[in-house]
């Protein structure tokens, strides 16, 4: 093993067994029970610096062109990856994502303080990147320390091959992802492909591709980059502790984020546990997370309060990059909705294309993902858990720009078993004035009369 320190600021520790520790610099995926392992950092040596030295830090690096720290991801450095060398890190500048104040489709929902982290305003259109420039670096780190990786390698519902192929493209390094094939959107596609990554698209659904990853990992060599590898976790996590900063160092009544895999869940609880440890923000928010109705194994064993848990074979919705039947991160997505008392609601195909094209209306541009995280929120108000003055952020997971296909089906009337409540397709007409005239007048009555 290539250990680069003596004694190192963060290690892999196994989650069922914690006297099983492993270097950063190893290649390991899991435990030696074949559990997953999480990234523990050396909390006491955090704990040298005081809350407030840390938010005085956090600010004064962000957006700033000291290399890495102006990126989010890096900024908190010491909280993420302490021991990379700053040559070694692969970063686009990803985080410090906007926090968009939703006034009117909050007014218009009945809720007065309503926020959505845009997460997918990044540098491949998804809060992947968050996770993959950690990834990659520690990569880059171990490629120069002299361990041999030949390639990186995910399975993908397309964002996360995206980030890898992007990260991969701009440090040097090979990488090979597996796609479902015709089950990812053409702007996901078309990302691997632009960016040089060997792209497999494999007659299967995401877990059959998960299947195939995890065996060219363990047979070739090849470097995992799937979310059991809890290195993305690290970057991923910044994304509770970006908010907290954005929010003056407090924290929402309620955090709502969309799940599959449910590594991005864990993430954020994560990032809220350091920052409790640390002091730096006291109230508890409570986490629920939108599963797409046909993908909602959580949810279902939510039901039964997580006694059981039973994979499914997820069917197909909007929500692609959530069409996953069997998440690797389960099992640390039960422990953050215990600690955070969380909650899991669904959403229907139908509920996540009319929520979504709302939303539009007002402003936003939503992937069906957050269109998921919406219709959670509508639920929890249904249910009277989230009341009008509380404050709400939900967690946005991509820019719709990526997700066109079905929006345009949606606003053509062309999505099977969905009505389309709030269509807007382009009006076809001759080139006359008259005619514009007369259709312009009848549509801002329509749209905007009494
Ligand atoms: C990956 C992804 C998710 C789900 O995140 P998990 O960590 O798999 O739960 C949600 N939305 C988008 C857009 C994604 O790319």
């Amino acid at each position: 093993m290539a250990q680069s320190r003596p004694s190192p600021r963060a290690w892999f520790e196994s989650i069922r067994d914690p006297g099983e520790r492993h270097g950063l610099d190893e290649v390991v995926y899991s435990d030696r029970s074949g559990g997953l392992l999480q990234v523990v950092h050396d909390m006491d040596a955090l704990a040298q610096k005081s809350a407030d030295e840390w938010k005085a830090l956090f600010e004064l690096r962000a957006r700033r062109n000291e290399w890495p720290y102006g990126s989010g991801v890096w900024g908190k450095k010491e909280w993420v990856l302490p021991d990379i060398e700053n040559e070694n890190v692969v970063s686009m500048y990803e985080g410090h994502t906007n926090l968009f104040w939703a006034e009117r489709y909050g007014r218009e929902i009945g809720l007065e303080d309503l926020w959505l982290k845009l997460c997918g305003n990044s540098h491949t259109g998804s809060f992947k990147d968050l996770g993959m420039t950690v990834l990659v670096s520690q990569v880059k780190q171990m490629i120069a320390q002299g361990v041999s990786i030949p390639a990186v390698a995910c399975a993908s519902t397309g964002d996360t091959s995206a980030a890898l192929a992007a990260y991969a493209a701009a440090a040097g390094i090979p990488a090979i992802v597996f796609l479902p094939r015709g089950k990812i959107s053409l702007a996901q596609l078309i990302q691997p492909v632009a960016n040089g990554a060997i792209v497999f698209a494999l007659d299967t659904d995401f877990d059959g591709c998960m299947e195939i990853v995890k065996q060219v990992s363990a047979n070739d060599g090849v470097y995992l980059a799937n979310s059991m590898n809890s290195l993305r976790v690290e970057g991923q996590k910044t994304v509770g502790i970006e908010i907290a900063q954005q929010l003056d160092w407090s924290m929402p009544d309620w955090l709502v984020i969309p799940g599959g895999n449910l590594g991005n869940v864990s993430a954020l609880a994560k990032g809220l546990d350091m920052l409790f440890a640390l002091g730096m923000i006291s109230k508890r928010p409570r986490i629920c997370v939108g599963q797409a109705e046909a993908a909602n194994p959580l949810y279902l064993a939510y039901q039964r309060d997580f006694e059981v848990f039973e994979p499914i074979a997820a069917r197909q919705t909007v929500a692609s990059a959530i069409q996953i039947g069997n998440p690797v991160s389960y099992e640390k997505a039960v422990d953050a909705l215990r600690r955070y008392d969380g909650v899991v609601e669904q959403a229907s195909e139908s509920e996540i294309m009319e929520e979504c094209a709302r939303a539009d209306r007002t402003g936003l541009f939503n992937c069906p993902h957050t269109g998921v995280a919406l219709v959670a929120l509508r639920k929890l108000q249904a249910r009277g858990l989230v009341q009008k003055g509380d404050q709400v952020v939900v967690i946005s997971t991509a820019h719709g720009l990526k997700f066109v296909d079905s929006k345009l089906a949606y606003h053509s009337m062309r999505l099977e078993g969905i009505v389309s409540e709030h269509p807007n397709p382009p009006i076809e007409l001759e080139a006359s004035y008259a005619k514009v005239r007369d259709r312009m007048k009848h549509e801002i009555d329509r749209r905007f009369g009494g």
